[in-house]
């Protein structure tokens, strides 16, 4: 099984210093003075920046030209670890599961990320959950900016190491209605986990096919992948997508399933 992890919000908040750097990168490439900046949970990392630049007054092609610089003085800020640290914090659960993947055989794990793979390194570096992980099977906002191709990216990098059975079920673990969509679009199943922006009944709503409350939720987790990851591939059609939501399980039950 192959298990896909989105980063921010899912294993490790650092979303006031996100938009504080970004907002500083762009003020400063432009030379104004800092705009607030604050994307929808699981933007990609090139739309953020490229937005950015325009509420700071860029145009289009101003924009675009800027964008390399941009991404670069990311990767710099993000090289700091002690800040990182400083300024983040571990999502609740998140390493406890990462780590009990890792030990289980027949599980690969990844990234599945709208930050560029740099990026994404050094947040993962910073907070000690890049060894769990087999970071260059990934797929990152610098592979593309439309989130639900990049499963297939991953799937592809697995296969050509492995062979495409090891990519065969792939399930994928986020915390916004973004996970959720990119999900639904390449047909895999998703754990969505509401510790980032995004509540339960919008990430059940969305389609998320198990939706838990914290990923200290160990029970659930399991409960959970041995659910989705069983599934086959799913269709896409409308008429599969999300099903109505049942009134007060928000209450009920602290895992819920979309079976
Ligand atoms: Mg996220």
């Amino acid at each position: 099984m192959l298990i896909l992890w989105d980063i921010d919000q899912t294993l490790i908040d650092l979303a006031v210093a996100d938009r504080r750097m970004w907002s500083e990168i762009c003020a400063s490439l432009l030379d104004v003075a800092p705009q607030p900046i604050d994307p929808e949970p699981g933007c990609t990392i090139r739309s953020i920046l490229h937005q950015g630049l325009l509420r700071h007054g860029a145009s289009d092609a101003q924009a675009a030209c800027l964008l390399p610089e941009a991404l670069a003085a990311e990767v710099s800020w993000l090289s700091d670890r002690d800040r990182l640290r400083r300024k983040g914090r571990l999502i609740d659960g998140a390493e406890q599961a990462l780590r009990e993947m890792a030990h289980t055989p027949g599980v690969i794990q990844t990234v599945l990320t709208g930050n560029q793979r740099d990026s994404a390194r050094l947040k993962l570096d910073a907070f000690g959950l890049s060894d769990y992980l087999s970071l260059e099977f990934g797929a990152y906002g610098s592979d593309s900016d439309h989130r639900a191709a990049l499963v297939g990216i991953a799937r592809e990098r697995v296969s050509e190491r492995y062979g495409s059975g090891e990519a065969e079920v792939a399930v994928l673990v986020g915390d916004s209605v973004r996970d959720v969509m990119a999900a639904r679009e390449s047909a895999t199943p998703i754990i969505a986990v509401s510790s980032g922006k995004t509540s339960p009944s919008e990430l059940r709503t969305a389609g998320a096919d198990a939706v838990l409350r914290t990923l200290n939720d160990h029970d659930g987790f399991r409960a959970a992948l041995s659910l989705v990851g069983r599934r086959p591939a799913r269709s896409t059609r409308s008429g599969d997508l999300a099903r109505p939501d049942r009134p007060g399980r928000d209450e009920e039950s602290p895992a819920s399933f979309n079976a």
